[in-house]
């Protein structure tokens, strides 16, 4: 997705969003330096926020590929032999610091202008990448949380960054997605037992609402896509166009990004 990069380059270079600063404690959210630069970050996290930025990714699986693969819409040579039911992936990086870093604090923490920054780069992002009125979205939904682990969190990090994309957007946030079961989370669990985790695990409530549209749905990471299929194909089932995903980070294995991060 190279060509979407330009048009959020210069937000990530400016720290958009950097409000709220005044009032909260100086330091870099990523490495805690206290010499922040913009957006809460200091200037080797930005540069290196621009680096994972700046990475090509695959726009079916969000898998980062080197810079002379070209890019297709339908798929990279890594993509699953099944295509996620989501047509589209968009990412700001690979699961790496400092977003590593970052989606941590925002999972944890509110950290309002970090979650405005994240919410803000993903939406240019999202909207570089979708020109046509076909395909750009017209709902964006957030990843549900179970209620039982939005009460022991209380937080729930998904939805606030899906209305950080909404705001920046223009576009409702919907909360017809809803979990039924609250499944043991996906990073503790072996590959080989995701998707069954996560089998059934949604459901949509007044399915009117989303009738005939197309909904970004957003969360903070994608590792296999298997929440993110779960979710799609229910939200298509439900009667839905078109799902895309937009997530921070897509976490992979190091091997797919390391040399062309440190500009090898
Ligand atoms: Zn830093
Ligand atoms: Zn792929």
């Amino acid at each position: 997705m190279k060509g979407a990069i330009g048009a959020i380059w210069s937000a990530v270079a400016s720290g958009a969003g950097a409000m709220g600063d005044l009032v909260l404690p100086r330091a870099c959210a990523a490495c805690g330096s206290p010499d922040i630069s913009s957006g809460r970050l200091c200037e080797p996290c930005n540069i290196a926020l621009l680096t994972l930025v700046g990475l090509s990714y695959c726009p079916r699986c969000g898998t980062t590929i080197g810079p002379h693969i070209p890019i297709r819409p339908d798929g990279c040579p890594g993509c699953p032999n099944t295509l996620p039911r989501f047509t589209q992936v968009f990412r700001l990086g690979p699961y790496a610091d400092p977003l590593r870093t970052v989606i941590r604090e925002l999972k944890y923490h509110r950290r309002d202008t970090m979650r405005r920054r994240m919410g803000q780069l993903l939406g240019q992002l999202v909207a570089s990448g979708t020109q046509d009125d076909q395909t750009a979205p017209q709902i964006v939904m957030p990843a549900p949380m179970h209620w039982r682990r939005r009460i022991v969190r209380g937080w729930d990090h998904a939805r606030a960054l899906a209305e950080a994309v909404g705001k920046e957007l223009r576009l409702p946030v919907g909360n017809e997605l809803v979990r039924l079961r609250n499944t043991p989370q996906q990073a503790h669990l072996p590959r080989s037992r995701r998707i069954t985790n996560v089998k059934g695990a949604f459901a949509v409530k007044n399915a009117d609402a989303l009738s005939g549209a197309s909904i970004l749905l957003v969360d903070d990471v994608t590792t296999t896509g298997a929440t993110a299929n779960e979710a799609a194909r229910t939200l298509l089932q439900a009667g839905a166009a078109r799902v895309t995903l937009a997530v921070i980070a897509k976490s992979e294995p190091p091997t797919a990004y390391a040399q062309q991060a440190s500009g090898a």
